[in-house]
């Protein structure tokens, strides 16, 4: 990316004068980020309590008796809080959620900052906090809770209800915070539409952002293969060992070519994507596909396959294998653990049906197939008032923004609250640093070094507080 443009990019931001880096409002994010990475919520095992009470005790600290704060423990130490703005007149007017998770990832290798220091580090066009979660996502929770109370503070009540959720568990499933409370708390976290991470970045495409409308479905499947097993020192037929089966069967998912699969999904990313038409109505066609990307491939050094054929077929990943305890001993015994993503629509028989065409009847016959995960597709529809509400502010922010929605192949907490039927998108808008890379920022989740900009801090204040201001 030339600095031509990312210089016009950056000029185009319109954040409110009061979230501009250097104003009040910046102060008291930044504060309130880097107060959220001292309180250390690793998952596992996560113990979010201590970041609940801490943040309930900053939401009553400023003083607006009528907001309500809950914390939710689904077992000892593993905590969601919500905090209640009520609407006056919830009744005609729809409730929005504003989500994010307490939890982080462990924080592995050699930081140039301490990873739970929260360093505000000055560099060359912005300063940076640093530490895990600055970006995923506590950033995301500091930005909803400050820009709620700024608008509290000039004295705005919404019409219908606000609930800012901070949810636990999220890095491991979520099974323990947005997932449990779905499931034993409806009532509390019940909005008409919610927004979450996942989404809004702006992409290398001219004035595209990115917003995430589902998640592809999560079957992990265990692969148990037995063979013939004996004394290392007197091996059987090579063929007949679990091991070697479990290689051909390794061979034959890397020579597997998944059918594609042209969906309503994909075709809505690629109509609204800023490409010119007559590419688009090629990568639109099922059989040109794969030859068209190799082709961009060579051209643009890009990997679009990895990123282009997920969203039109359902992927198989191999993520573990196990066979063996011994130097001496053959193990009867080998397995496989596969990581499959879906598109809408495929259930578990579907996956099974995948598994038996890509390894072949007579592999297939001899394995034991075991779910691990059973997790479908989930999306929300793009032809509501919530989404145009997301479309609007964002081209207030950034003129000219176009929203790509996208069916991701990661997982959010926002599949449970589609699995309940309420919208949820995954969307707060984020720009490119100058400081930094396309590479270095798309490596920089769940790595080393994690840290976010002040601009795309006061971004994420400046969307939620006009989203509020809607509501
Ligand atoms: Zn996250």
């Amino acid at each position: 990316m030339d600095e031509k443009r990312t210089t016009s990019q950056r000029e185009r931001l319109r954040l409110l004068a009061k979230f501009l880096p250097g104003t009040p409002a910046a102060a008291s994010a930044i504060e309130l980020l880097q107060r959220m990475i001292r309180v250390d919520t690793t998952n596992p095992p996560g113990n979010e309590i201590a970041l609940a009470r801490d943040l309930e005790a900053w939401v009553k600290s400023r003083g607006h008796s009528f907001v309500k704060t809950r914390i939710f423990e689904s077992e000892p130490g593993r905590a969601s809080l919500i905090v209640d703005i009520p609407g006056n007149d919830p009744g005609n007017h729809p409730s929005w959620g504003f989500m994010s998770h307490l939890d982080v990832v462990p924080a592995e290798g050699k930081w140039a900052h301490p990873p739970f220091s929260g360093d505000l580090v000055q560099a060359e066009h912005d300063s940076f906090v640093w530490g895990r979660g600055a970006l995923d996502i506590k950033y995301l929770g500091a930005a909803n809770l400050v820009a709620a109370f700024t608008l509290l503070d000039e004295g705005f009540r919404p019409r219908g209800n606000i609930k800012i959720l901070l949810c636990a568990d999220e890095e491991n499933g979520g099974h323990k915070g947005l997932e449990w409370l779905a499931g034993n708390h409806l009532d509390a976290v019940k909005v008409d539409c919610c927004l979450n991470e996942g989404g809004g970045f702006k992409l290398p495409i001219k004035d595209d952002f990115v917003i995430q409308v589902g998640e592809k479905g999560v079957f992990w499947t265990r692969l148990r293969i037995h063979g013939k097993g004996g004394h290392g020192s007197m091996p059987p037929d090579y063929g007949t060992t679990a091991i070697y089966r479990a290689v051909r069967i390794l061979d034959k998912l890397k020579r597997y070519k998944a059918r594609l699969t042209i969906g309503k999904e994909y075709i809505a990313t690629i109509s609204a994507i800023s490409l010119p038409n007559s590419l688009k109505g090629l990568i639109k066609a099922k059989g040109l596909l794969r030859g068209l990307l190799a082709l961009a491939e060579r051209a643009t050094r890009l990997k679009l396959r990895q990123v282009v054929l997920p969203l039109v077929s359902n992927s198989i990943a191999v993520t573990n294998f196990h066979s063996g305890v011994k130097e001496n001993s053959i193990s009867p015994d080998a397995e496989l653990v596969l990581d499959i993503r879906t598109l809408p629509g495929v259930g578990r028989a579907e996956v099974n049906e995948m598994i038996r065409e890509a390894i072949g009847d007579e592999l297939y016959g001899q394995v034991e197939v075991e779910p691990i995960a059973n997790q479908p597709c989930t999306t929300s529809t793009i032809d509501n008032p919530y989404y145009e509400t997301i479309a609007s502010i964002t081209g207030e922010i950034y003129p000219g923004a176009n929203l790509v929605p996208l069916l991701s192949q990661g997982s959010t907490d926002s599949k449970f609250y589609r699995e309940k039927g309420m919208a949820a998108y995954g969307f707060c808008p984020t720009i490119k640093d100058d400081d930094l890379t396309y590479d270095q920022l798309l490596a920089m989740a769940h790595n080393v070094d994690e840290r976010i900009s002040v601009t795309n801090l006061m971004l994420g204040v400046d969307f939620a507080y006009r989203v509020m201001k809607r509501v």
